[in-house]
């Protein structure tokens, strides 16, 4: 049987904005089916990272592969289009939509017309937009959104806000799904949600990398974890070896 390419490979990759030195040559290799932990100090390169995966900023140097193929130099709307999914830091969702035309706009936009959708406009429009709603309603239900399909995002609590984005992310069926920091500001209860979502999310297929802080639930649903400090990769293992890493321990001292 032959092997299959790892999910997500980051070779060298190095970032530089004017003087600053962002990632110096960091490599990472993160299989198909993984939840993926990226931890570091404040500043140590950890969004960076993510930009340049998710083509969001031009590596420096280094390259990186999806699933055997190369992505770096691809713009962020090719990414998605082949698989790869991410949320940000700060919640980017439509304040003025519904959170139920939210997941329609993110919907929406992977698909394409044929011509003869064009032609055939009032059949194919009407069949387009039934299989759209469905697959809305699917993602409110599967994330536990269903009963704020028809709230304005801004008016619905911190964690379910993050659901949405998260949402929003699937939309796209990725293969590959960056999250950054999807914890932040979330309580317990949040955080403990989320967590099976995450891991509903891989048992669906889907490799997961993950920025957090909150350590609790890196350790819980983390396999491996890579650690950043200074632009560098410093550590990588499991959650219990790198959390007794000399060099992790330092970095956070003196954070
Ligand atoms: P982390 O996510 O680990 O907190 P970042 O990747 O945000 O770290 O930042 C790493 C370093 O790169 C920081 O010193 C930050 O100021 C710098 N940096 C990040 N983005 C930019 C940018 N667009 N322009 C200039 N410097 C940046």
């Amino acid at each position: 049987t032959e092997t299959l390419p790892p999910m997500l490979v980051v070779e060298e990759v190095s970032k530089q904005f004017r003087g600053l030195k962002a990632l110096k040559a960091v490599s990472l290799t993160v299989e198909r089916g993984e939840i993926r932990g990226v931890v570091g100090p404040n500043g140590s390169g950890k969004t960076t990272l993510f930009n340049v995966i998710s083509g969001f900023y031009k590596a420096s140097g280094g390259r990186v592969l999806m699933d055997g193929q190369v992505i770096s130099g691809g713009r962020p709307y090719r990414l998605s289009r082949i698989g790869l999914a991410r949320t940000f830091q700060n919640l980017r969702l439509f304040g003025e939509l519904t959170v139920r035309d939210n997941l329609l706009v993110a919907l929406d936009r992977t698909r394409t017309y044929a011509i003869w959708q064009y032609v055939l406009w009032p059949v194919g429009i009407l069949r387009q937009e039934r299989r759209l709603n469905r697959q809305a309603d699917e993602l409110l239900e599967r994330f536990g959104l269903a009963e704020f399909g028809g709230a304005l995002p801004g008016s619905l609590p911190y964690g379910i806000q993050r659901r949405i984005e998260i949402a929003r992310a699937m939309a796209g069926e990725p293969r590959l799904l960056l999250l950054d920091e999807p914890a932040a500001g979330l309580n317990g209860d949040e955080v403990r949600r989320l967590s099976e979502i995450v891991r509903s999310i891989r048992d669906s297929g889907v490799t997961v990398v993950l920025i957090e802080h909150n350590m609790g639930l890196v350790m819980s649903l983390c396999e491996r974890v890579t650690v950043l400090a200074g632009g560098e990769v410093i550590a990588e293992g499991t959650p219990a070896e790198v959390a007794h890493d000399h060099a992790v321990i330092e970095a956070y001292l003196g954070d």
